[in-house]
């Protein structure tokens, strides 16, 4: 098989002394892996000369190649590479270059090798151009770059084409790489785009900026993060929920290089699972919590008792006309019965109340930040009000009662479970009672409840019957003249005796008893004011207080506009005394009503100032003309230094602002004293006078409308400051 090795006439013409030196050439090149060659620059590439390599390379024996005279280089290179090989040989030999071709071949059997022909043009002996260069199989090394480029080329594939986003971020937070899921999943154009934008990812990408922190710290501790969920932003500021798989590339040194990782949009799945968690917790006739989902809500309204010092109330409802309506009408009735009632239950509590569904006609109500049970009464009723109106159910009409207990906490049970079951007794003892009524677990607060209703009816009574009295404080200036006089509802019970208008004006207001009631002292006090300045000639200003609940109710300032015309009264006589809840309500509203009163021509008094937080703003945004200091600034001020100082400031303020500042429960002259040396304008209070009836007030007037002296007490006054 091996084929002699082939001399040209070139070696076999040196002399002795060279010939050492062309024998170990000579076993180089024939030991060689590949082909040494000489050959033509003709058309076929015939070979002058072949080292032995060439039958392990092409499978033709040298002399096949060398003498045989039909087979050229040209017929062993591949079809497809001829061209391209000639045409660099060729320019390369034109400039006197070397030159290195890689190029397949086919050898004699047929197979395919990729090689590589490095060679230049030499003259040869005979002056003549010829090729003389060398041969070497590289079919696996090609194979080998070949599959590490198509490797790259996957992966670089699947990192554009991947459905989940790829990334590769620093450990600081900025994207090194982004695929372009990763930019479509964020809502950017491109990733570029993507990179671009967001260069502070803890800041920029997570809806909670911590998220960036903890996914840092995971990274740390673990190396690596998974199914790390997060609520992320995405470029147009909407939200969504991924899920991150990433790790920690480090150096030789196993220092942090990078992050490296995945982004899986989950959004699908939280809004189902959220779904199946609504579906679990709820009620799915009326959408309501159910009894799963109550008493964790139970729990918490307990923390948040414990927490503000509030009272809660667990309220047990059974429809007490359910079952006839259901058997007589049909399911489908009972249905929609029950779809309205929990309609009107939602409508009758607060923010933070919950009402549940427990199955059949079984409702509860949880209500939570009542600071007194007199208030749960009031909502109480209003909740029986509202199941009570008529339901039109198969065209015709139905009114159904319930039947309410209620536990509270603290008192009636510590717990979800037990607030539940004692609401439940008192529920039965309610349906014992006669139904469509309520009934408290403890024995103490249906007292209370009892009670409170029958005021409630007297009150109602005292109202339509004209009974309420009007009583009059007077306000004086500081040589104590009186330039006013204050309005104050006064009721004797006939049986329970005097009622503090604190108490029977929390009640008017609950009930809505309290319009009524106001246009009653109202109507009074205009008709008094009216008569007093008819008799002097010193203007008497009349103050009139007026709940918030009624400032906020739409015609308030056409009312009272119509009252003031009713009784002839200047309104340049009157000012409205409010308090500071009403600017706790929608402040364009607020403001729209104030600004009709000022235009009506009465002037406008924040009452019991500095009991609430924001007291000072109100003042700047609001056009007040009084301010009403209220006595817990007053009390005390004679020998508290923080009281001086606050009472100091209101009316420093007050007086930056010219505003009439008033100071109101003024008890001794010391406070008087203090007062009128800061600048306060006006005094109201017992040192001056109590309120008084009507005739007094007259007798006052006509005395010269000076109140009496104070008797000064040795030690109790101040120097004056100014
Ligand atoms: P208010 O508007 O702050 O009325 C001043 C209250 O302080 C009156 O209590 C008055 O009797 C009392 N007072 C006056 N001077 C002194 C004093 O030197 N020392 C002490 N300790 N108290 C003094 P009253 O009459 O019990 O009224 C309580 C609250 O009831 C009033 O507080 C007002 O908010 C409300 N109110 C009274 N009448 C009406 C009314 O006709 N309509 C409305 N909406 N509320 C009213
Ligand atoms: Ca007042
Ligand atoms: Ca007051």
């Amino acid at each position: 098989m091996s084929a002699p090795p082939v001399r040209t006439r070139r070696l076999s013409l040196l002399s002795t002394g060279e010939l050492d030196r062309a024998r170990v050439l000579d076993t180089l090149i024939n030991n060689l892996d590949g082909m040494a060659y000489r050959c033509l620059l003709d058309a076929n590439w015939r070979m002058i000369f072949v080292s032995q390599g060439c039958l392990a390379l092409t499978g033709y024996s040298a002399d096949e190649l060398v003498h045989g005279e039909t087979l050229g280089w040209e017929d062993i290179t591949h079809p497809l590479d001829r061209a391209r090989v000639r045409g660099q040989i060729e320019s390369a030999v034109a400039l006197g270059q070397r030159f290195a071709a890689e190029y397949r071949i086919r050898t004699e059997s047929g197979q395919i090798k990729w090689v590589i022909e490095r060679g230049i043009g030499v003259l040869d002996e005979q002056g003549e151009l010829v090729l003389e260069g060398f041969i070497e199989d590289v079919s696996s090394q090609h194979a080998l770059l070949q599959a590490r480029q198509q490797a790259e080329e996957r992966y670089r594939s699947i990192f554009e084409h991947a459905s989940e986003g790829i990334f590769q971020t620093t450990v600081e937070g900025r994207y090194l790489a982004a695929n372009p899921a990763l930019a479509r999943l964020y809502g950017y154009p491109s990733p570029e785009a993507l990179m671009c934008s967001l260069d502070d990812i803890g800041r920029q990408l997570y809806v909670k900026s911590s998220q960036r922190e903890r996914f840092r710290q995971l990274m740390e501790v673990h190396g690596e993060v998974l199914n790390f969920e997060s609520e992320v932003y995405r470029a147009d500021g909407t939200r969504l929920w991924i899920s991150e798989n990433a790790h920690v590339v480090r150096d030789a040194e196993g220092r942090a290089l990078y992050y490296e990782g995945t982004v899986q949009d989950i959004s699908e799945r939280r809004r189902y699972q959220e779904e199946l968690e609504r579906q679990a917790n709820h009620d799915m006739l009326t959408g309501l919590p159910n009894r799963i989902l109550l008493a964790d809500r139970v729990e918490q309204a307990i923390a948040r008792a414990d927490r503000l010092g509030y009272y809660l109330a667990v309220v047990f409802i059974d429809l007490d006309n359910f079952k006839f309506i259901n058997d007589s009408l049909g399911h489908g009735a009972g249905d929609e019965l029950l779809k309205a009632i929990a309609a009107r239950l939602q409508h009758c509590v607060r923010g933070t109340d919950t009402v549940a569904r427990l199955g059949g006609d079984e409702f509860v109500l949880l209500l939570s930040d009542h600071f007194r049970a007199s208030t749960v009464i009031s909502q109480l009723r209003r909740v029986l009000s509202e199941i009570g109106q008529p339901v039109m159910l198969s065209g015709r009409e139905f009114h159904v009662g319930a039947s309410l207990g209620v536990a509270m906490y603290p008192a009636d049970g510590e717990d979800s479970d037990t607030l539940l079951k004692h609401a439940d007794t008192a529920m039965y003892a309610a349906k014992n009672s006669g139904r469509n009524t309520f009934q408290f677990f403890t024995r103490e607060l249906n007292r209370v409840a009892d009670e409170r209703l029958n005021i409630e009816a007297a009150l109602r009574h005292a109202i339509e019957h004209d009974e309420l009295e009007v009583h009059y404080q007077p306000k004086a200036d500081h040589r104590r003249r009186i330039v006013g006089v204050e309005a104050l509802a006064r009721w004797i019970h006939p049986e329970y005796g005097p009622i503090s208008p604190d108490r029977f004006i929390t009640i008017a207001e609950e009930t809505g008893l309290i319009a009524p009631l106001t246009t009653a002292v109202l109507r009074r006090a205009f008709a008094a004011a009216r008569g007093w300045n008819r008799q002097s000639a010193a203007p008497l200003r009349i103050a009139v207080n007026l709940s918030a609940r009624l400032f906020l109710s739409g015609d308030i300032v056409a009312h009272v506009a119509g009252l003031l015309q009713e009784a002839q009264l200047p309104p340049a006589l009157v000012e409205i005394e409010i308090t500071e809840t009403v600017f706790m309500g929608d402040s364009d509203a607020v403001v729209g009503i104030l600004r009709d009163f000022k235009a009506l021509g009465v002037q406008l008094a924040m009452d019991d100032f500095g009991t609430g937080y924001s007291s000072l703003s109100y003042l700047r945004r609001f056009p007040l003309d009084i301010i009403k200091i209220d006595r817990s600034l007053v009390t005390g001020i004679e020998h508290e230094e923080e009281v001086a100082m606050i009472a100091r400031a209101v009316i420093s303020l007050g007086q930056s602002l010219r505003k009439t500042v008033v100071a109101e429960g003024v008890e001794n002259p010391a406070q008087f004293d203090f007062l009128r040396f800061q600048g306060c304008h006006e005094f109201q209070g017992y040192l001056l006078s109590r309120p008084v009836r009507e005739h007094e007030i007259t007798e006052l007037l006509q005395a010269g409308g000076v109140l009496a002296a104070p008797a000064v007490r040795p030690g109790s006054g101040f120097a004056p400051l100014a």
